[in-house]
This record gives structure tokens, C-alpha cells and sequence, in this order.
């Protein structure tokens, strides 16, 4: 059977690499709508090359522009309901990589249509978890990861059971900075920051891995998806990126699933599971080469957006989205230039610090949060 697929965030790193998977497997998978931001050429492109049936783009004026461009059987929308259409398109697997909160309703729509999610997007599940999950739930929909540290958690978890879990241990490459103490933090600029020494990934996550607020976000992104305890998550420094991530077990068995960094292996295995494909022209580890792995401890002190985001996770509630939508602010600024780079932890301690704890907060509320969130921090920039 050929699996339809529709994708949001289709001109972004892992956008790119799912049209690759896809591509490389004809006979597997179909592209049946996909979503881009701004990138209208490239949309155009994959339009011509994938024929998908609708596909979304951000603004009004791009949609005109793009419906005019291709095949007249090819609908083309925009902006919210663009995306909330495109995840509620009859398909099989949504694949869900799009950048930031904005991925959250179009997560719910799908849910809502009943198809599989593949989620890249880790900020839907950082911003509103129990709404997220509880709708899977009840809708009898699986969530299946597509970020490597999950990908691999999920694979170690085949076959077991959730009461033999004693814990779970993701790993961090430690981004552009890990060999910098915290003093020689001031003053890097944008580039330095977007110069990851192991993955290639888009640029908000690349600065979120230099902060560690992407291993923050995984550690909630990871309490959600297995419905584990933040005591039983733990951080472990791994600077070559081979273990993707670990279980330990009661018994005190550990698996890990290892592997070079590529990010196609998640993404398909997220399509193609309980199965496995061929993944083309991916390179094959060898650890004679790779000789040795390393490991260090993450430190709260040196990577404080870490802390942030299990004392924001264990709260629970609004604190997370809080925490996320300062940190999407903060990035965003320090991309622009506004920004020092540890200014970013600052804006976000001082948005969590200010907020009032909702504690279950409904879909509107986490809208609002979000709004007032991304507000206060820009005002603490005077921009
Ligand atoms: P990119 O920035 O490379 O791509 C983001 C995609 O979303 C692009 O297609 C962009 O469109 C689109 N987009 C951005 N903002 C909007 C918006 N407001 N409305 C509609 N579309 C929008 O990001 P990545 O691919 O790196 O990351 C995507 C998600 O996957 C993130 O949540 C990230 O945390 C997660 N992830 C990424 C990994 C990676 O290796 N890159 C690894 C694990 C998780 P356009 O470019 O056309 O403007
Ligand atoms: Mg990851």
C-alpha cells in the first residue's frame, strides 16, 4: 500500500530530508499536500516535482501569486486555516515540521481527523502536552517522534513494557559552544552560534541546541510522548552524536540505538514503522572509526536554560508554554541581531519569573499565554 503523506514545513530541514525519504521510495510513500513559509520558489519546485493535491504557504499575497504558477488542479491556501487544511487533508501519516508553536493547532486538526502524526515540531507537545496527548488518546491516534533522541528511545522501548522503565537517558552533543566555559559566552555572534559541530538543522533549533533549551525541550517533549516522570529523564553530554538516546531498565539493562547523525533514518522510521526501509545513499557506522565515545555531565549552571525547562516542566500548566514562547521570542531576536546570545536565558528567566501559573490551562489560554508572552519579552528589548 502507498502511504499518502501530507507535510507542514516542507521547505525546512526537515522538510527537505522527508521529501528526500520520500522520494527515494516511489513505491512507499505519495506526497498529497504539504505546507512551506515563505519559500515560494522552492514551493513551486516541489510542487512540479511532487504534485501534491493543496499545498499551504504563510501569506495571502504568496498563495495568489503560487496559485497562478501551477496546475489548476492544485489548490493552494494560506496563513492558519491553510496549515489546520493541509493536517486535515484525507492521508495516512501527517508529517508535522513545522517551526514553532504555530504547529500546534494544525497538530490537533489531524489528530482530530484521526491520522498518524510523525512530530518534528517538539514545540506542540512543550506548549500544550495534556491537551495534545489527552486528544491522541481519547481519538486513538499514535504520535510517533521524529526527533533522534525520541526515534531512538522508541525504538529501544519495542516490545517492553512502560512498569520495567527505570529511566530514560537522552543524549546532547552540547551544540556550538561545548567547549566554551560560561564567560567565554559574551560576545558570540549569530555565526559562531549557527555552526553546529554535528547535525545541519534549521537555524532557531541549531541556537536552542548552543543554549541547551533544546535539550530542555526534549526532556518535556520526552515526559509526554512515554508519559515518564521528570525525576526518571536524565541529560547525558555525548559530543560524537552516536547514541541517540537510552532506556535503562529495572533489571539494569540499558539499550541505546546508535547510529551516524542522520536525520533521515527518525524521519522514515517514523513513516515506515513497525517496518524498516532501505535508507539510500546513507553512510553505514562503523565504530572502529569512530574509536572512541565520550560523556559529560550537563550542568545547570553552564547550560541554565536547562534548569529552566525542568523547573518550568515539572510545574506543569502554562509555565512551559511560557517557557516556550519567550524562548521562541528571545531566539528570534538574537537571530535579528537585537540580542546578545546569554541574553536569551535572561529574557526567559524573566518571563517565567513574572508569570502567574495557570494550572490546566485550555486550548484559548495557551493561546493568550503565548501572545502575552512573546509581548513581554519584546518589551524588554524596546524594539
Ligand atoms: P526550519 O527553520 O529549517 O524550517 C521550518 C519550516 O517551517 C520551513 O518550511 C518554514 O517555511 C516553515 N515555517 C516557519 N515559520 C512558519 C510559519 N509561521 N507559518 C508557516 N510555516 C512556517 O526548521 P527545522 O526543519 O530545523 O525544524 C522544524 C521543526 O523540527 C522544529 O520544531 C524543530 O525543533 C524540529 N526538529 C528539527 C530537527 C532538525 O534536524 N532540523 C531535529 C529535530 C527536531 P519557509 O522556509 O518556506 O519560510
Ligand atoms: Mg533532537
Amino acid at each position: 500500500m502507498v502511504k499518502k503523506i501530507s507535510l507542514l514545513g516542507a521547505t525546512g530541514s526537515i522538510g527537505v530530508q522527508t521529501l528526500d525519504v520520500i522520494r527515494a521510495h516511489p513505491t512507499s510513500f505519495t506526497l498529497v499536500a504539504m505546507s512551506v513559509g515563505k519559500n515560494i520558489d522552492k514551493a513551486l519546485e516541489y510542487i512540479l516535482e511532487f504534485k501534491p493535491l493543496l499545498v499551504s504557504v504563510q501569506e495571502q499575497h504568496d498563495a495568489e501569486r503560487l496559485q497562478r504558477e501551477v496546475p489548476s488542479e492544485v489548490k493552494v491556501l494560506y496563513g492558519r486555516k491553510g496549515l489546520i487544511e493541509v493536517a486535515s487533508i484525507d492521508a495516512d501519516v501527517l508529517v508535522n515540521a513545522v517551526l514553532g508553536s504555530v504547529g500546534l493547532e494544525p497538530t490537533l486538526a489531524a489528530i482530530e481527523s484521526g491520522k498518524q502524526i510523525a512530530l518534528a515540531n517538539k514545540e506542540t507537545l512543550v506548549t500544550a502536552g495534556h491537551i495534545v496527548m489527552k486528544k491522541a488518546k481519547e481519538k486513538g491516534v499514535s504520535i510517533l517522534p521524529v526527533d533522534s533522541e525520541h526515534s531512538a528511545i522508541f525504538q529501544c522501548l519495542n516490545g517492553e513494557s512502560e512498569k520495567d522503565i527505570s529511566k530514560l537517558i537522552i543524549t546532547a552533543s552540547g551544540g556550538s559552544f561545548r567547549d566554551r566555559t560560561r564567560d567565554q559566552l559574551n560576545g558570540v555572534t549569530v555565526e559562531e552560534a549557527l555552526n553546529h559541530p554535528n547535525w545541519s538543522m534549521g537555524a532557531k533549533i541549531t541556537i536552542d541546541s548552543a543554549t541547551m533549551m533544546n535539550k530542555g525541550l526534549e526532556v518535556i517533549e520526552a515526559h509526554w510522548l512515554f508519559d515518564i516522570p521528570y525525576d526518571q529523564i536524565e541529560v547525558l553530554l555525548h559530543k560524537e552524536s552516536i547514541i541517540h538516546s537510552m532506556v535503562e531498565f529495572t533489571d539494569t539493562s540499558v539499550l541505546a540505538q546508535l547510529g551516524l547523525p542522520d536525520m533521515r533514518v527518525p524521519i522514515q522510521y517514523a513513516l515506515t514503522y513497525p517496518t524498516r526501509l532501505e535508507l539510500p545513499r546513507a553512510k553505514r557506522l562503523n565504530l572502529l572509526d569512530i574509536g572512541t565515545l565520550n560523556f559529560g555531565k550537563a550542568d545547570f549552571e553552564r547550560y541554565r536554560c536547562l534548569r529552566f525547562a525542568y523547573e518550568s516542566g515539572r510545574q506543569g500548566g502554562s509555565m512551559t508554554t511560557v517557557l516556550n514562547a519567550a524562548n521562541e521570542e528571545a531566539v528570534s531576536q538574537f537571530l535579528n541581531g537585537k540580542i546578545e546570545f546569554l541574553q536569551i536565558e535572561v529574557l526567559i528567566e524573566e518571563a517565567l519569573q513574572r508569570h502567574s501559573f495557570i494550572k490546566e490551562p485550555a486550548l484559548e489560554i495557551i493561546h493568550e499565554v503565548d501572545k502575552e508572552t512573546r509581548q513581554f519579552v519584546r518589551s524588554l528589548i524596546q524594539i
